[in-house]
This record gives C-alpha cells, structure tokens and sequence, in this order.
C-alpha cells in the first residue's frame, strides 16, 4: 500500500513530524520532488534534527529510504546528511538513490546566487539552493542524470556541451568567470564515487515492494500552495508539491496511491514572497511567530524569520482539494493555547465580493481577508491524547476549520514529538 504525506499550505506544516511518526509502521519511505532548499524538522529519541534531503523515515532501522528520480539531488548535501545523523548516533539508514534522479551541480547553485544579484530587490526570495536552475535545466534537456555518471565518455561530450551554452550566460548576463568541462568532469567523477554503491532502478525496486503487499510513504516538501501549476505562481516551487506528482516522482502507478495525508497546519506560515492573505504583522506576528512550531517560526535551512497569519480556511480548502485530500493531519495546535480570541480567514474580499474559492495570483494580491473570531481555550493542550478530553473550545475551533475546508481531519498534532498525537477515530 502506498500513502502520501503532503502540505496543505505554503510548507513548514510539519510534514517531517507526521511522516516520522508513520514510518514507524512503514517499510519505505520515498522523497519524490524537491531538494535541499526546504527541510523538516524532526524530534524523536535520538535528539532533535533538521533533515533537507534525507526522507524523515532514516530515524527507523526497519525503514529503506528512496531518493526518488523526482529530486533535485544534492550528492555533498545529500551525504553530509547521513554523516550528520550517524554521528548522533542514529544507526547507518538504508539509502538507495534512483538511477533517474538528476544532480543539482555547482554551477546550479552559482546560477541561483548570480540571478538573485541580478534581480536584487525584485527577487523571488530564492533559497540560493540551485533548485529552479537544476529544474530549468532538466526541462530543457541539459540535466546530468545519475545513470550518465558511469558512462564516461558521454559525460565528457556533455560536459563540453553545458559549458558553451552556460558560459554564453556567465560572459554576457552576469558577468562572472566562465566554467571549465575539466571541473566539471572533476565533480561529477567526485559524484559518481559517493553515489555508486546506492544507485538501482528504485521505481523497479518499489514496484516488487508494491507487489509484495509493503507499506510505502511518499513524503512531500512544500506544500499546495508552492506548486507550479496550482500554486501561487510565479512564487512558487520548481516541482510539484502535490501527492499526484509522487506517482512520477517515484515512478509508481498512480493508482496505488491509497491515501492522501494532507498535513494542515492550525495557523499560517510562509517563506519567500508572494500575496500571503490572512497575513498578521507587528508584536501579533511577533508573539506567534516565537510561539510557533518547536522553538520559533524560521527556516530549517535559511533561519530566515517565517511570515505568520491566521488560519487561512480559503487557502487550506483548496490546498486540500488540490492535493486530493483523504485525511487532513491538523498540525501545531498546541500553540495557540495562549490565545483569548483566535481570528480565522473565512473568505476574500475581492474588488468587493466575498468568495471563498482561492483565485490565481493576479486576483489573489487583491484580496482582503474576511475574518471570523472564535475563543481561544487558554490552556496548555500537550500530553492529551484522546479528542473527547481536549478543552471544548479546541474542539470547536476544529471542528470549524473541518467544516469550513469540508476534508475530514483525522489526525490532530499537539506537539512536535512522535507520541503527540491525537486519533479522530470514526473519521
Ligand atoms: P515540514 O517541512 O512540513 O516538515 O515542517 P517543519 O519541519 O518546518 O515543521 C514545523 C515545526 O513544527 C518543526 O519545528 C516541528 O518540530 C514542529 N512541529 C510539528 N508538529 C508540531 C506540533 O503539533 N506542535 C508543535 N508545537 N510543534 C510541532
């Protein structure tokens, strides 16, 4: 059985959390787009963890983790990571790389930062991580795939290749030094050493696992609202953050997917630029953003400061649509405990008509928010783990948001350990 654990919102839902928490009845776990731009954080047994390219199931001896051929691959990052985990102690994952999966080069991440410079103020809030170069490039046909590493002679060819047209960039667009195919050749030979002993035909591999009746999660990075084609674009994503895509990303049938974990979270955050609706500013902001997540709302890989608002139910309900819910996992809601009123974005008000569909981006950055308050519950909600013994007003603040997105939440998260979570049984 194959399920999808993937963002309602704009990222940073606590994916990570959910998908550790799963893995621990799961066989596989398969990271099938993105790369080491985004990270999850992950608190377990072993410590406390910021993972960017490694699946959230290494944690588990039990577990096989894939590099989908959806990835953006990071070969130094990719190992530095392993490294990191080991050191504490964790024991030595599984890791198997497809042999599709495309690198993320050093000339990727030059790219990144040149474009940023040359946009300065205009930018679109890159993580400088090479990740749209890498998938501009792949599209345009000019990635490095895995599998080319032991074909030495066509590597060589090719590297000539990326050099004239890259160089043509370097010289006249930004002017900075020109690449050479000998360190190029020089890096991706590097590559093939790290990499060699983990790379198989993983959609060959998943589909026996498939086969044999295994439990496979596909973890998602981002969320809806970052998707190319769904999202706010063009502040968006390379690849898509969607569960559909994790039937590519992973290459397995589309139709095994079974459910559709869509991990929500109980107010908004946001990375990068772009409209940001349900928006709160000033020491509100503030207080939210200290309270958030597990010590504060700021980027696992940038620590750039996270932009906070309200629950956004026109954002959510059609990040769940998009997605094609199953199960909505309602995420850090322990936070808001402080809280003696809790404002929620029930609509928006554009050119003077309340909707609550969510618009394409030249009408969303007219929209205002249409706020609806409810009472807080005051109260710390961590350790509880039945729904009946959570405070009333909790219950009702879900029970609102549910109705509002119309996806059945099943999951409640009120903390960012494994065991903090509370099961809607019935739903
Ligand atoms: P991801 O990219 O979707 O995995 O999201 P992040 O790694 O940014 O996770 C959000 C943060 O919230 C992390 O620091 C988690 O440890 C933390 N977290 C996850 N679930 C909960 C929760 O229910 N309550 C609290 N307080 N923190 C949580």
């Amino acid at each position: 059985m194959v399920n999808a654990i993937v963002g309602a919102n704009w990222g940073d839902e606590g994916k990570g959390k959910i998908t550790d928490m799963m893995a621990k009845e799961a066989d596989i776990i398969v990271r099938f787009q993105g790369g080491a731009n985004a990270g999850h954080t992950i608190v377990n047994d072993y410590g406390k963890f910021a993972l960017h390219t490694l699946p959230s199931g290494v944690f588990y001896d039990h577990t096989t983790s894939i590099i989908g051929n959806g990835v953006a691959l990071n070969i130094p990052v990719l190992f530095k990571e392993i490294q990191s985990i080991v050191d504490r102690g964790v024991p030595k994952p599984k890791i198997l790389v497809s042999d599709r999966a495309q690198m993320v080069m050093s000339y990727h991440i030059l790219f990144d930062q040149y474009e940023e410079e040359r946009l300065a103020g205009k930018s679109f809030g890159s993580t400088k991580s090479g990740i749209a170069p890498f998938y501009s490039d792949k599209y345009a046909k000019i990635g490095f795939q895995v599998s080319e590493l032991f074909e030495e002679e066509t590597l060589k060819d090719k590297a000539e290749r990326i050099c004239e047209i890259k160089n043509v960039i370097l010289e006249h667009l930004y002017h900075k030094p020109l690449l050479k195919p000998e360190d190029l050749l020089k890096e991706l030979r590097e590559y093939r050493e790290m990499v060699e002993p983990y790379v198989c035909d993983t959609s060959a591999y998943l589909w026996e696992a498939v086969k044999a009746g295994k439990n496979i999660l596909l973890e998602g990075q981002l969320g809806s609202l970052k998707d190319p084609d769904h999202g706010i674009y063009p502040m968006v994503t390379s690849s898509s953050t969607l569960a559909a895509y994790g039937a590519i990303g992973a290459g397995i049938p589309p139709y095994e997917i079974k459910k559709i974990i869509t991990v929500c979270k109980a107010y908004s955050s946001s990375v990068g630029a772009g409209a940001f609706v349900s928006e709160i500013f000033g020491e509100e902001a503030d207080e939210l953003r200290r309270r958030g997540g597990d010590g504060g709302e700021y980027g696992v890989t940038t620590g750039r400061p996270r932009r906070m608002g309200w629950f956004d139910a026109v954002a959510s309900k059609y990040g769940c649509r998009i997605q094609g819910a199953t199960d909505v996992a309602f995420t850090v809601l322990d936070v808001l405990g402080y809280l003696d009123e809790i404002p929620v974005c029930i609509g928006y008000e554009i050119d003077g008509e309340v909707t609550t569909e969510f618009p394409a981006t030249v009408k969303l950055e007219k929209a205002k928010p249409v706020l609806e308050t409810l009472p807080g519950w005051k109260c710390d909600i961590r350790g509880i783990r039945n729904y009946e013994d959570l405070p009333e007003n909790c219950r009702k603040y879900i029970e609102f948001v549910e109705e509002k997105i119309g996806f059945p939440i099943t999951m409640i998260s009120n903390g960012p350990g494994r065991d903090d979570i509370i099961y809607r049984n019935g739903k």
